[in-house]
């Protein structure tokens, strides 16, 4: 945490008031390093992943800027563009939450649900609107929003977007909005594709960052258990004996294995339940309110599926398989330490993913505490600030694995 406060970042008075009520009483990294030059007008690039509290370093800004002036029907002033939906719900929550006091309105659409309930919220000038691309181009054919009033734009997890395949949807997205506008991107890692469609919508951006492999070592009790694929779910039923394991998140790499982990953990008596792109929104919904209220103890969840959930107090992130991409072992665990909370992130590797495992360290430069005896033929661990490792799989195949895993 920096030492500079909201006050000294000059933001308005009513957004002031609802970080007070937030309980947000310092600005984070990314806040401290964003939010001046979002408010001096200024495009800007920023690395930071869930969990930094980028949400705030652009809507802050963003609201401060829009303040004094309301939007006309359909025609939004600011569009945050997110790849999921819950991502998108996750900003417009706390869009809510932030602009209470100042007199702005937000409003989010997504697929997944009618189109009734959003069109009528788009009639009522929200100031701000977050959409994922797919529903938005959808309206936008429909003639049924415009987009020439937009002043500010921003690209939200600009990887994911792009591993989920919405670069064309997002080219033509930004073809509705004027050229004259303020443009912010932020992604979790910078890939070239990343920086390639940052250099096509920014102009003349700042760069500002907080490294993943900063948060991932600083914050997070991580641990290896090296297990035969067999044994992982007697495993983890063993660990979860534990009652300090309250509120756990565990990944698996595809649906079908989420469907099946969690009603096998439901037949051992575990409350849990599983979020996957197979899910209708509203099943979606449910889960993770019966996660956050506590009902449900163990979510089970996929990658695509998990981005954006933002559940406090998650005292475990359980990876019951590794992720074939390493940037997603970073995006995982990241649920357990919310906003400088601490948490411990656990994962089962078995003999096929030992290299799996090998990229994660290289790219987190921090070798894995080993609940037990590494197995002979596994690598042995990088060193500690050896040079993060190049992506191994060509960029298109991680978005194919990554979205057949949705
Ligand atoms: P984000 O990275 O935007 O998903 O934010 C993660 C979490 O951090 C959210 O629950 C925010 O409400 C919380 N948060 C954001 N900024 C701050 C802050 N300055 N102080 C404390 N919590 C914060």
């Amino acid at each position: 945490m920096t030492t500079v406060n909201f006050n000294e970042l000059r933001l308005a008075e009513p957004l002031l008031r609802a970080l007070r009520a937030e309980a947000h009483d310092k600005p984070t990294p990314i806040q401290a390093a964003a939010i001046p030059h979002i408010l001096a007008g200024k495009d800007v690039l920023g690395t930071a992943q869930t969990g930094t509290g980028k949400t705030a370093a652009f809507l802050l800004p963003i609201m401060h800027a829009l303040a004094g002036s309301r939007s006309r029907p359909n025609a939004p002033r600011a569009l945050i563009l997110a790849p999921t939906r819950e991502l998108a719900a996750q900003i417009a929550e706390r869009a809510g939450a932030y602009g209470r006091f100042i007199g702005l309105t937000s409003t989010a659409v997504f697929g997944g649900v009618k189109e009734g309930a959003q069109l009528a919220a788009l009639s009522r000038a929200p100031d701000i609107l977050i959409a994922t691309p797919g529903r938005l181009l959808d309206f936008l054919n429909q003639r049924r929003l415009r987009l020439d009033a937009v002043t500010h734009l921003v690209l939200d997890e600009a990887d994911r977007m792009l591993d989920m395949g919405f670069v064309r949807d997002v080219r033509r997205i930004v073809a509705h909005l004027p050229k004259s506008r303020q443009s912010l991107l932020f992604s979790a890692t910078m890939p070239k594709d990343v920086l390639a469609l940052a250099g096509e919508l920014l102009r003349d951006p700042v760069r500002v960052a907080v490294a993943p492999a900063e948060i991932v070592v600083a914050r997070i009790d991580q641990k290896v258990f090296f297990v035969e694929a067999a044994a992982k779910r007697g495993l983890l039923v063993k660990l979860l004996q534990d009652p300090r394991l309250s509120r756990v998140l565990v990944f698996t790499r595809t649906k079908h294995g989420a469907k099946r982990l969690a009603m096998q953990l439901e037949k051992a008596g575990v409350e849990s339940d599983a979020i996957h792109g197979d899910r209708p929104q509203s099943g979606r919904v449910k889960a993770l309110a019966a996660f956050r209220s506590g009902n449900v103890r163990v979510l089970v969840a996929t990658d695509v599926a998990a981005r954006g959930i933002d559940v406090p107090d998650v005292t475990h992130v359980i990876n019951f398989d590794i992720p074939n991409v390493p940037e997603a072992y970073v995006h995982r665990i990241g649920r357990t330490a919310r906003a400088g909370a601490g948490g411990v992130a656990w994962s089962f590797c078995d003999g096929a993913e030992l290299e799996n495992l090998r990229q994660i360290e290289r790219l987190t430069r921090t070798p894995l505490a080993a609940a037990n005896a590494r197995p002979s033929q596994a690598p042995a661990p990088v060193r500690e600030n050896a040079r993060p490792a190049r992506r191994r799989t060509p960029r298109k195949r991680g978005w194919r694995e990554t979205r057949a895993a949705a």
